[in-house]
């Protein structure tokens, strides 16, 4: 699915919302959370819209690897060797946005099990 004139996050990949960008790729974005729960903390999205990571995996499995070392380029670019990579699946696991986006969280110390 190329774009979703509803979804917030299409509309931050298509400029139409402003996002504090730290990387780009072709099929990807990269932008500081507005409320970070860690030191680092970046979302990476895929520029086109898709609701989860398990849909995206389903429909286009290239831009969810895409996704992933994009995740690990922003962990090397901003120093941090341990980081935790989330992708809340569906809305009692945490997930608010419906366009799928993975959490790169590092800086401190992080506990398991997560909360
Ligand atoms: O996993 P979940 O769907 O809850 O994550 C959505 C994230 O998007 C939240 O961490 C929220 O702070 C972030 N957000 C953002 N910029 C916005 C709206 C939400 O960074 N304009």
């Amino acid at each position: 699915m190329s774009a979703d004139a509803d979804c917030l996050f299409c509309k931050i990949a298509g400029g139409q919302i402003p996002a504090d960008v730290v990387r780009e790729s072709e099929r990807t974005l990269a932008f500081r959370d507005i409320s970070p729960q860690a030191p680092t903390h970046v979302l990476v999205i895929p520029r086109e819209h898709h609701r989860d990571v398990a849909s995206l995996a389903a429909e286009s499995p290239d831009t969810l690897a895409e996704l992933v070392r994009e995740a690990a380029a922003v962990a090397a670019a901003e120093g941090i060797e341990a980081y935790r990579l989330v992708f809340n699946t569906g809305s009692e696991a945490g997930q608010s946005v419906f366009h799928v986006h993975v959490h790169v969280l590092g800086g401190r110390a992080m506990t398991w099990p997560p909360g």
